[in-house]
């Protein structure tokens, strides 16, 4: 993880959210090719994955399946 990068990264097409009116869930979902019902309303946790590394996303990376745990889906969890 700690290895530079010298793929490109993949834009994803649309456009950002409104930031003065942003949506009740997460802000990719408009654009999000993995997002689920959840994403339309409820804003994802951050959580760590590796040291120094934090996602925020209802969908676990890995198996690109929803992560199968609770949470109030209400903003992100205390840093630290
Ligand atoms: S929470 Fe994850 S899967 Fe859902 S819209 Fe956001 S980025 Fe996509």
């Amino acid at each position: 993880m700690d290895e530079l990068r010298k793929e490109r990264l993949q834009p994803i097409e649309g456009l950002p959210p409104d930031l003065i009116d942003l949506p009740a869930g997460c802000p990719f979902e408009a654009r999000c090719a993995y997002a689920i019902d959840k994403c339309r309303t409820d804003l994802p946790h951050l959580e760590p994955v590796s040291p120094g590394h934090r996602i925020a996303c209802w969908v676990d990376v890995m198996t690109q399946a929803p992560k199968q745990r609770g949470g109030n889906g209400h903003g992100a969890e205390p840093q630290g």
